[in-house]
């Protein structure tokens, strides 16, 4: 039979993996926003990292925009949802000053840390923002504040480099994504220079975050394969591939679809970890496990590390759509 010339493989399944309660509050945000207001509805920024999701929302109606003055004159009434990542202070404002209706997707983890660079500059602090240039999250958190107000840290050399006006006024806050490892080290390294710097009310990682980094932590040491589902601009994602790697996989990649598995550099391999990011739909990681299932006599082995109950309602102005949704 066929079945016996399929070499056996142990599949190391993370649970929690997959949608936080973030991105699955963004998606429903956009999905009743097409049903209570009709298509178009349009999105700025891809409303989470991925690219599956996307392309299911516009298949449904969404018109994804970089930039609020793409939307065209005529279309000034249709909503436009921000994303799941934040924004600056100034894009409701812009929205409001051309009379768009908009929707606010922002995950309420990031907003909280919004409130705290907030809480921070009020009480007269510099503001220290841990995170990595360019990602939509860090220019929304930044841009919470006037210009000048937030410096931002990347690596534990830059926390060695910073040379803040004042030393002993400094507060920190985080990109929620990040590698718990890494910003414990920066962490440390600020702390030590500047003993005076406080902390934000509430841990900025996110539990999400953390939660996807303890169980690839956990099911990583020694696998052949580490295989994280996401996409290359997915920050929580890729972080999981280094801890995978940090952990001991013997090989960890990022792939957005099954069709990405790198058949030919794999070799030889009788176990597989697999996790997703935050922004990555199961039915991705269903298609991944079952393209190795045609492959290998695969046993999955599934490591749960944390149960996960968070569950963000969606804004008040959409949720009778949600009931008379069933
Ligand atoms: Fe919110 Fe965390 Fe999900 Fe980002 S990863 S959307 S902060 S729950």
């Amino acid at each position: 039979a066929p079945t016996a010339t399929r070499p056996p493989l142990t599949l190391r399944l993370c649970q929690p993996r997959g949608f936080c309660a973030g991105v699955d509050r963004a998606i429903q945000i956009v999905v009743l926003a097409i049903k209570k207001y009709g298509a178009p509805v349009y999105v700025r920024h891809e409303i989470v990292h991925n690219r599956y999701v996307v392309e299911g929302l516009q298949n449904l109606g969404a018109v994804f925009i970089e930039e609020l003055h793409e939307i065209p004159e005529d279309h000034h009434h249709c909503p436009v949802v921000f994303s799941a990542h934040g924004v600056p202070k100034s894009v409701p404002a812009d929205a409001a000053a051309r009379n768009l209706f908009y929707l606010d997707a922002t995950c309420p983890l990031v907003s909280k840390v919004h409130k705290q660079a907030i809480r921070h500059h009020r009480h007269g602090r510099h503001v220290l923002l841990i995170g990595h240039a360019g990602h939509p999250e860090v220019i929304g958190t930044m841009g919470q504040l006037p210009e000048g107000a937030v410096t931002l840290v990347e690596t534990e050399d830059d926390a060695r480099n910073l040379q803040p006006a004042d030393p002993e006024a400094l507060g920190f806050v985080t990109q929620t994504t990040l590698s718990v490892e890494d910003t414990a080290h920066i962490l440390e390294a600020l702390q030590e220079r500047f003993p005076a710097m406080q902390a934000p009310a509430a841990e900025s990682i996110c539990y999400a975050t953390t939660n996807r980094q303890d169980a690839v932590k956990e099911t990583a040491p020694g696998v052949d394969l580490y295989l994280v589902v996401g996409a290359p601009n997915s920050s929580n994602s890729r972080r999981l591939v280094e801890v995978a790697e940090r952990a001991g996989a013997r090989m960890s990649i990022l792939v957005q679809r099954a069709s990405e598995i790198p058949w030919n550099d794999i070799g030889d391999i009788s176990t597989l970890g697999l996790s997703a990011g935050a922004s990555a739909p199961e039915i991705i990681v269903d298609e991944i496990i079952d393209a190795f299932r045609a492959r290998f006599d695969v046993t999955v082995d599934l490591a749960v590390t944390a149960t996960e109950t968070e569950d963000f309602p969606v804004m008040r102005v959409l949720r009778d759509v949600e009931l008379t949704r069933a």
